[in-house]
């Protein structure tokens, strides 16, 4: 064999398929052997996917952002792309669609999100590190921890971070949870493609790379029930008028409020099972904000609240939710009429 490095890239083509209601990430790969900085279209069988009927199978992959592949390394690359139809209109799965017309029409109020994704791994049906046919002694000790007693999987989430540094994704941060073996990184504070799209693609990165040691990262909101943390992705947002005053958080709280139900209906399958009132929640039927207060469903951080501006934190997400939908829920409701 006489192939030389240069002469080809892999690009792993990363979607988001069509169930419901939560849809999964999908990837293939494809093999380019020139002009590998310019992924082309690409097509798959929507069939396999809850995306098409098997006798109109054809979908079409657009690339809409490409990342080094941190994994594959050369001049490999992570293409994150849009569902579209044969016909060049979006797929009805697309849901990064219609968020890009929604960060066009309120581009001047530039808004920003960062969101905290939590997840927990899993061996088979068993969270990783956790007794076998028992639990673990109650939380307590387990956020923020160090040492083998208090901390599973921490080879997994270092190999992650470093992967997603790697590819360019705007991560800030990791922490180890409330409930041992539950995880959580930030992406942000940038706009609502860019964290979502770098979301998507530290999820697709985390499932990968957890699949060499054995192990399932699950974004469950309740992963296990009783008395452990459930798992959610707060969307931390601001607009240029929150983050000059305060008073501007207030007034999008308000009409946050008015909105409780239908942020609830896309903000995670389960949603009910970890919006409680317990484990630092504030329970489904109710709409609560305040400084500090993690019983709050948004929480305006002390650190805004001491400075007179900045932005909220929407608590009720779910560590399952499309981001797309979330941030071009917020956009709406804080910037629309
Ligand atoms: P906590 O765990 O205390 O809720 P984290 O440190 O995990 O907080 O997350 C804070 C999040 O707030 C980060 O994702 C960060 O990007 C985001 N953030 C900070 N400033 C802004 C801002 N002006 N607009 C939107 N998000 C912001
Ligand atoms: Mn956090
Ligand atoms: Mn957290
Ligand atoms: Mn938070």
């Amino acid at each position: 064999m006489n192939v030389s490095r240069q002469e080809f890239a892999l690009a792993e083509y990363i979607w988001i398929d069509g169930q419901k209601p939560t849809a999964k990430m999908r990837s293939k790969t494809k093999v380019l052997r020139k002009d590998f900085d310019q992924p082309p279209v690409w097509g798959f069988d929507g069939s396999s996917t809850q995306q098409a009927d098997g006798h109109a199978s054809d979908c079409v992959l657009k690339p809409v952002r490409v990342y080094p592949d941190p994994i594959r390394g050369g001049d490999s690359t992570l293409v994150l792309c849009e569902v579209f139809n044969p016909d060049d209109t979006p797929h009805g799965s697309n849901t990064r669609a219609p968020l890009r017309a929604l960060c066009e029409q309120h581009a001047a109020h530039e808004p920003l999100f960062g969101i905290e994704q939590e997840y927990t791994f899993f061996e088979g049906n068993h969270p990783l590190g956790w007794p076998q046919g028992g639990f673990p002694a109650p939380q307590l000790n387990y956020y923020c921890g160090v040492g083998a007693d208090e901390v599973f999987g921490r080879e997994i989430v270092e190999e992650h971070l470093m992967a997603c540094l790697l590819a360019g994704l705007n991560i800030e941060g990791i922490n180890a949870e409330v409930m041992p073996s539950q995880w959580e990184f930030q992406i942000g504070a940038v706009d609502g493609l860019t964290v979502s799209d770098d979301l998507w693609v530290a999820r697709w990165l985390l499932y990968r790379i957890a699949e060499n040691y054995g192990v399932n990262a699950k974004l469950h909101p309740k992963p296990i029930v009783g008395d452990w943390n459930g798992a959610g992705a707060h969307v931390n947002f601001s607009t240029r008028e929150m983050r000059a005053d305060i008073a501007a958080c207030w007034e999008a709280i308000k009409k946050l409020e008015a909105k409780h139900d239908e942020h609830i209906a896309i903000y995670g399958e389960h949603i009910g099972e970890r919006l409680t009132g317990l484990h630092e929640t504030c329970d489904l039927q109710t709409f609560k904000a305040g400084v500090s207060d993690r019983g709050a469903s948004v929480r305006i951080p002390w650190q805004v609240g001491q400075s007179g501006k900045g932005y909220i934190e929407d608590r009720r997400p779910c560590a399952n939710i499309d981001p797309y939908l979330a941030t071009a829920k917020l956009i709406d409701s804080v910037c629309g009429d």
